[in-house]
């Protein structure tokens, strides 16, 4: 039985000179659990819809990344949150955005994509379903977290948003120094023993942000993508280019209608067209054989790939 799992914790300037030990071993651990996590659904004969948003769950409860628990906080304090998910086998999609109190919004994605008879829910319309669906909810104090917080503090008083692992501001200069810890968005793919290829993204989008900003990472075709005839998709990154430039999609359009590998249309969208417009970022992605592939512009990128061959990568840093 053949099966890929990959994933990332979000892509920034992740350099050996703002991790230390002690934080290298805690992603380590944390994205080899979620690998496990993902990897035993894949190895029971699980799809990989499922493994995706095992693997995602095992992210978002972890408050070391911006998903879920980590969440960063809004500019009027809260934690907004936005994920998606796509099926390749069908091209069936589901996403929520602005959602709040939701433990996994990985899962009310994936309610979304099966019982909504719609694609995308937001704000207090998808809280509703996730009360009708049954999903489970968590109080404000399970999404505080002291560095998210200190974050926010930090910019709350100006107009700025920030990339929860940038350490710049997105209107000028820096606002807070890049010291600190760099924490990131979620996503995964996934290529099942049956051969069909999936994708999620989750996030709490950028510090301090605000008038119900939605970034990438739930619209279908920007930040999550997932076709069986290309590739499955998960971005992150400046999502605002991510969602000009239509990231996950176009990877998908130069593999179908250029022909291109899955190594070089991740290359030319995120090395290549991202770069000239601005954007920073990176992605990973498999196709339906198994291919998998990281891409990245930023310095580094949370990643990890397992898969039924027995290989394992876990890394941080620029390849
Ligand atoms: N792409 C996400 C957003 O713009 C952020 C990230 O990937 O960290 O909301």
């Amino acid at each position: 039985m053949s099966y890929t799992l990959v994933i990332h914790g979000g892509a920034g300037n992740i350099t050996p000179a703002i991790m230390n030990t002690q934080q290298e071993a805690e992603y380590t651990i944390a994205l080899k659990e979620a690998l496990v996590k993902g990897t035993d659904v894949l190895r029971a004969g699980g799809s990989a819809t499922d493994a995706v948003v095992a693997a995602i769950c095992e992210m978002e409860d972890n408050p070391l990344f911006n998903a879920g628990r980590g969440s960063v906080f809004t500019k009027k304090g809260l934690n907004e949150m936005d994920a998606a998910i796509m099926d390749g086998s069908n091209i069936a999609a589901g996403a929520v955005a602005g959602v709040r109190n939701i433990k996994n919004p990985i899962k009310l994605a994936r309610e979304v994509m099966l019982h909504s008879g719609h694609v995308l829910l937001c704000n207090e319309g998808a809280g509703e379903f996730a009360l009708k669906q049954g999903v489970e909810m968590a109080p404000d104090e399970y999404f505080f977290n002291k560095s998210r917080y200190d974050q926010w503090v930090e910019i709350r008083d100006t107009d700025y948003t920030q990339l929860d692992h940038k350490g710049d501001n997105l209107k000028g200069g820096p606002v807070t120094p890049n010291t600190g810890h760099k924490f990131g968005t979620v996503g995964a793919v996934a290529c099942d023993a049956m051969g069909n290829i999936a994708a999620g993204t989750s996030t709490g989008g950028m510090t301090n942000k605000r008038f119900s900003r939605i970034g990438d990472s739930p619209i279908p075709g920007a930040g999550t993508y997932a076709n069986k005839k290309t590739c499955a998709v998960s971005c992150t990154g400046h999502g605002e280019y991510f969602l000009r430039a239509v990231v996950a999609y176009d990877v998908s359009c130069l593999m179908e209608y250029k022909g291109l590998s899955l190594q070089e249309a991740c290359d030319v969208v995120i090395k290549d067209k991202l770069v000239k417009m601005g954007g920073e970022g990176g992605l990973i992605a498999v196709d339906a054989l198994g291919n998998y592939n990281f891409c990245f512009n930023s310095a580094g990128m949370y990643r990890g790939m397992r898969n039924s061959e027995g290989k394992e990568i876990v890394g941080f840093y620029g390849m």
